[in-house]
């Protein structure tokens, strides 16, 4: 990259990273993360006493890709009655070499194909080849791209979902509609009989899904749980699942482990890393019956991966602006 800092917004995030360009972006960072050639530094969040908003940073260093930087941002509750996203964030990105800072990305856009990259790169190496139906729990701002990034995994035929507030279904209707895949509103444990595939991205602090109603060979995806206390299935449904996550760390204290680990019922050693599945160092799913679960926590690093991705196709494409600090 040229000298200056180079400023990427919202926009032309948008227009630049597509889902395959986020898949390969996370994976490859999951890979490098599980050989230690990537780490996340510890994630600062806060409360911060104003306008009830939650304000933190995500970072870290990806030495074999060369990127460095934070994520920052949180979640402001009365935006949406102003025009704005309530989760606000932008990157950082800094020159390994120097400390310089060489962009400033938007991180809303980001954030959501980076979240639904994670979810996809499960699926591919963890669900069965031949499963048919995607099951979805939950239908806020997040689900319509998980539901995209998801599609081109597997030879889907039928979206099954679920949501505690019904009137939100018909956004993944049609997006379901627009791929072209059969649609099918369902209760919870019909969700669980028919889907061979489950992503869960809610706020919920309740088991949505219990562990008898998940059928065997099931990989689950579960999105939504990145704090403490968060909670999206049955911890029993986690405690028989073979389980890989994006960083153990995460999962075992702000991840869907946290409360099976808490239970004293699964440890830290029982997780994964998925990276250790990329890179060939784990089977990963090892029967047609096995069922697999992707905790899905979010680390910074896969935000400055997409960023990263972000910053040099404007650089390429002359899009962006540059300043001189
Ligand atoms: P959103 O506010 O647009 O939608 C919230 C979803 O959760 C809806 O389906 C809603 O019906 C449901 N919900 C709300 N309150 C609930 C409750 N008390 N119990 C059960 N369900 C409830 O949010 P979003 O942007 O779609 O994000 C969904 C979740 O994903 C959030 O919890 C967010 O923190 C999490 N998230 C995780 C990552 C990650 O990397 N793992 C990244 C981004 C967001």
């Amino acid at each position: 990259m040229q000298d200056g800092l180079l400023i990427v917004g919202e926009d032309l995030c948008q227009q630049l990273v597509g889902r395959e360009q986020a898949f390969e972006a996370v994976q490859s960072v999951f890979g490098a993360m599980a050989s230690g050639g990537a780490w996340n530094f510890p994630v600062v969040r806060e409360a911060l006493g104003y306008a009830d908003a939650l304000y933190g940073f995500k970072s870290g260093f990806d030495r074999d890709g060369q990127v460095l930087g934070v994520k920052s941002g949180g979640y402001w509750p009365g935006n949406a009655d102003k025009g704005l996203t309530n989760h606000q964030s932008t990157v950082f990105l800094f020159d390994p070499d120097t400390g310089k800072l060489s962009a400033l990305v938007g991180g809303n856009y980001l954030t959501a194909v980076r979240t639904a990259a994670s979810s996809a790169v499960s699926i591919a190496h963890l669900a069965r080849k031949d499963a048919k139906v995607l099951g979805m729990v939950g239908a806020g701002h997040q689900s319509t791209f998980q539901l995209r990034a998801a599609a081109e995994q597997r030879d889907f035929e039928k979206v099954v979902a679920w949501n505690p507030h019904p009137d939100m279904l018909p956004r993944l209707a049609a997006v379901a509609d627009e791929l072209g895949l059969e649609f099918q509103a369902v209760s919870q444990q019909e969700l669980g009989a028919q889907a061979d595939v489950i992503i869960t991205i809610t706020s919920a602090f309740e088991p949505l899904l219990k562990k008898e109603w998940i059928k065997p060979g099931t990989h689950l995806a579960c999105m939504g749980t990145d704090t403490k206390g968060k909670m999206e299935v049955d911890p029993a449904l986690v405690t028989v699942a073979t389980v890989f996550t994006d960083e153990v760390a995460q999962s075992i204290t702000i991840g869907e482990a946290q409360h099976a680990v808490g239970a004293g019922d699964l440890s830290a050693e029982d997780i994964t890393q998925i990276g250790a599945v990329i890179n060939g160092e784990h089977v990963g799913r090892s029967s047609d019956a096995e069922i697999t679960l992707f905790d899905g926590t979010g680390v910074g690093l896969q935000d400055l991966a997409v960023a990263s991705v972000a910053a040099q196709l404007a650089d390429e494409a002359g899009l962006a602006q540059r300043i001189t600090l």
